[in-house]
């Protein structure tokens, strides 16, 4: 079965063809960050002028990269939320009208449920029964989640930041130093060279006060990210210099430490606490080479299979989507397409 997939909920205009859920055809991908680095974030309006812009082209490039056609096709996915509502619009609109000009069924998919399926689109995936339980580290510009999969398609957030995401402290930080957009590829480059114990910055909620909830998580399985970016303006406003040379690069890369650490410290917790076979991470800060290099430190230490998201499948794409659509398909999950688009979509469990 062959998936055409949609995505537009930030500021990647994306189309791919997926057959069967893991054979990327095509990953058609229009980056639109060069338009808002000037702004040091995305600006919604020029993320959605330039999604009407470029879908059109995006969608062809994906068809003709992967030698399908509109008819060849068996389905049509598009990411339905959480993301910006104006983007949202622009893909769930073209996807819809696609669906009912070539009267092929819809499948509406949570942004962050292609994420996690991402880690599952690589040659030889473990076996269903090898994987789940699964443990998915969802780490991107928007969220941080830790999620427990009893099975695919069944989610329950074990963990979760209260405060900023992971993404966002590392964009963050890049503004803070003066660094530039997106924040967290250049505070990795930045970081090389640099001594990741020069600085002790916080991991956030560093008591580990077990038995304490922040609303309905286990407190020690939650992420707070505001402090350590905080932490790091204090610092650099006590410099009486900006910083540059290795002093900058001992900063960003203590900063990145702090980011992987905490992280990785929650998963240690949960995999701890949980029956878990495998854990996974996925999302834009899964790019992280610090990060990647910790966690398979601790598949290592522990012995549990661990899954990283392939990179070109980190940051925001239209394959996860057609991936995690052909989930539901095969699982009987897809009969209901998405009425609306829904901006503060969480993950729920497919019915
Ligand atoms: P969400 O998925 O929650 O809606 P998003 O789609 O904006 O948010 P992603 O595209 O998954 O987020 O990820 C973007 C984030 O990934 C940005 O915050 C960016 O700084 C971060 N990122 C990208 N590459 C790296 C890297 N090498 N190291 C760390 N972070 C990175
Ligand atoms: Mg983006
Ligand atoms: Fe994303």
């Amino acid at each position: 079965m062959k998936i055409l997939g949609i995505e537009s909920s930030c500021d990647e205009t994306a189309a791919a063809v997926v057959e069967n859920g893991r054979h990327v055809l095509s990953n058609a991908i229009y980056s639109q960050i060069a338009k808002h680095r000037p702004y040091g974030g995305v600006v919604p309006e020029i993320a959605s002028r330039n999604h009407v812009a470029k879908l059109p082209s995006i969608i062809e490039e994906a068809l003709e990269n992967a030698g399908e056609t509109y008819d060849s096709i068996d389905a049509i996915a598009v990411t339905y939320g959480p993301g910006l509502a104006s983007s949202l619009l622009i893909g769930y609109s073209a996807a819809k009208t696609l669906s009912q000009r070539l009267d092929k069924p819809l499948i509406g998919v949570n942004h962050h449920e292609g994420h996690l399926h991402s880690v599952f689109m690589i040659e030889n995936p473990p076996a269903e029964e090898d994987a789940y339980p699964m443990l998915g580290l969802l780490v991107s510009g928007g969220d941080s989640s830790m999620v427990l999969m009893k099975a695919p398609g069944h989610y329950e957030i074990i963990g979760s930041t209260i405060d900023d995401a992971s993404g966002e402290a590392l964009d963050k930080a890049a503004a803070i130093l003066k660094l530039g957009y997106p924040g967290g590829p250049i505070i990795q480059k930045t970081a090389e060279g640099g001594n990741p114990k020069a600085i002790r910055f916080p991991r956030g909620l560093e008591s580990v006060d077990r038995g304490k909830w922040v609303y309905k998580y286990a407190r020690d399985l939650c992420f707070s990210f505001s402090g350590l970016k905080t932490s790091l303006l204090t610092y650099v406003k006590n410099l009486d210099h900006e910083p540059e040379g290795q002093e900058l690069a001992d900063i960003a890369a203590s900063y990145q430490e702090a980011v992987a650490d905490a992280l990785t410290m929650r998963v240690e917790r949960a995999l701890d606490r949980f029956e878990i076979k495998s854990f996974s991470c996925a999302g834009g800060v899964s790019m992280n080479r610090v990060l990647r290099e910790k966690l398979a430190a601790l598949s290592e230490k522990t012995g549990v299979t661990l899954l990283l998201c392939p990179p070109p499948l980190c940051t925001d794409n239209a394959a996860m989507i057609a991936g995690a659509a052909y989930e539901k398909v095969r699982l009987g999950k897809a009969a209901n397409e998405p009425i609306d688009v829904n901006p503060n979509l969480r993950l729920a469990d497919w019915e």
